[in-house]
């Protein structure tokens, strides 16, 4: 097998070729793309059931279709996106063209998580194809069963010579890291994310970073705490909670809490009528070491509300609540990236919004209110990659937001057309005529005073 080197090498010469910027090219690896998920579906759903346990409906619903809708979404556009932008011009360039022209960076390299290993390893690859970037695909080792899908059958449909899949662990990712790409698309941890961002110094790589953080809940005490409860356990079991915009914890005034836990077990009771071990629609723990990294955050905490069933032999983690937390609990350090939802008792939502500002900026912020004001107060003095009113992870299901971090939890974004975007370079263009050298002329030395003045 070729060096990596030599692989990236030989993709830019293909690119420099021109071949990878046509409009029917795109297109015919988009619909290669198409073709992949359409006449893969059973084998892709499989792969996701061996890895986390998903259930076919999110695998359906959250992986292959969502990354088909993208598809379907960029194919309708695409042609559209790809048009010069024209831009206002002022007195000066009356006479000229000014526009942005979107181009392809060269060889791309994108580098997947394992939660969501389509969704995230295929929807950066739609807006890199769409922008007419050859690429590298890392899926990420921790899911290997679909690393091992996306390598063995992704090559059959796309356009080899522009597209490669690339399996491995730290040690190839690192090795690629080494080389000189035109994009980095990584999606992670933002420890990892770090790493990525240094290695791109060496050539000044621009990168798109989706990485990770504590996305907080804020409920209010004016609330519906039977639908509260529902959205928020949905976002915590759904994929067991491994998901980078999962509400992380729940911040809300101590009366409400002891209401909230009540509600919970309502929901946890609705959802799983024959508890989580029996049923089909519970994901698993990715591995044994994310099984102890959590069991350690259950192991740690005094008030469990609420102990989800626990099995170590088959990954399994229950929904598991944690009450009267407090800014130094274990469970409140790192993303706890699984079912265990601490209730951090707050005086108001000032207090709430000071807490968050005291901690690093959010993938995504949750309020669950009917006051305006309340929600007005979190949406005008905190920050974070994405707020959500009344529901959690809605937010990325609209392929017309931009998802994404700020701060630690990422840089750039993506989704429907900001991946198109993300994956551009918006070069500007001035084009003028080589006419009117006389008016041309005032700009030229010797600057007399004459010129000055008119
Ligand atoms: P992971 O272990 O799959 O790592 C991600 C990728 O980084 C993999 O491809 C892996 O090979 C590579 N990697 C790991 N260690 C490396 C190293 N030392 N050097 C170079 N490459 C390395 O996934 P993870 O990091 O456990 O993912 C979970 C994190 O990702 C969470 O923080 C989560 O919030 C975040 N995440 C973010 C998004 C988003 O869209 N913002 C989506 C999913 C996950």
């Amino acid at each position: 097998m070729a060096s990596y080197s030599e692989i990236i090498t030989s993709m830019r010469t293909v690119f420099h070729t021109g071949k990878t910027k046509t409009y029917q090219w795109r297109k015919q690896q988009l619909n290669s793309l198409v073709r992949f998920l359409d006449e893969n579906k059973d084998k892709l759903s499989e792969a996701l059931n061996k890895d986390l346990k998903k259930p076919k409906m999110e695998s359906i619903v959250f992986e292959i279709d969502y990354c088909k809708n993208d598809l379907v979404e960029t194919l309708n556009n695409l042609d559209e996106w790809m048009k010069p932008e024209k831009v206002k011009k002022g007195l000066m360039n009356m006479m000229d063209k000014a526009y942005i022209k979107r181009e392809p960076f060269g060889v791309a390299l994108i580098i997947g998580a394992w939660n969501y290993p389509i969704q995230i390893t295929l929807l950066p690859l739609v807006g890199a194809l769409a922008a007419g970037n050859c690429a590298i695909v890392k899926p990420s080792e921790v899911a290997p069963a679909t690393a091992a899908v996306l390598g063995d059958l992704l090559p059959k449909y796309m356009d080899n010579e522009c597209i490669k899949v690339i399996n491995g662990g730290v040690t190839e990712t690192t090795a690629l890291l080494a080389e000189r790409f035109d994009y980095i698309f990584y999606t992670g941890s933002t420890t990892v994310g770090r790493i990525v961002m240094q290695a791109a110094t060496k050539y000044l790589t621009p990168v798109c970073l989706e990485l990770g953080g504590k996305s907080p809940v804020f409920v209010d005490r004016n609330c519906d705490l039977g639908a509260v409860a529902n959205r928020i356990l949905w976002g915590k079991t759904c994929n067991s909670g491994q998901i980078c915009i999962a509400p992380d914890y729940v911040m809300c005034q101590k009366d409400v809490q002891d209401e909230l836990v009540t509600k919970l077990k309502e929901s946890i009771a609705m959802f799983y009528p024959d508890g989580v071990e029996k049923s089909a629609d519970y994901s698993r723990i990715v591995n044994e070491r994310h099984f102890q990294r959590l069991k350690k955050l259950v192991d740690g905490s005094k008030n469990i509300a609420i102990r989800g069933p626990s099995d170590e032999k088959d990954n399994l983690m229950g929904p598991t609540v944690v009450t009267d937390v407090t800014p130094d609990d274990i469970t409140m350090q790192d993303e706890i990236f699984g079912p265990i939802l601490p209730i951090m008792p707050v005086k108001d939502a000032r207090a709430a919004v000071d807490y968050i500002n005291s901690r690093e900026k959010p993938l995504a912020m949750y309020v669950f209110s009917n006051d305006k004001d309340t929600v007005a107060n979190f949406a005008d003095n905190t920050s974070s990659g994405s707020l959500c009113v009344n529901d959690v992870l809605m937010q990325a299901g609209l392929s017309t937001l931009p998802f994404g971090g700020v701060g630690n939890s990422g840089t750039g974004n993506y989704h429907g057309k900001f991946t198109f975007e993300t994956f551009s370079h918006r070069r500007s263009v001035l084009q003028k005529e080589l006419k009117m050298e006389s008016v041309n002329s005032l700009r030229y030395p010797p600057f007399t005073d004459k010129k000055l003045n008119i």
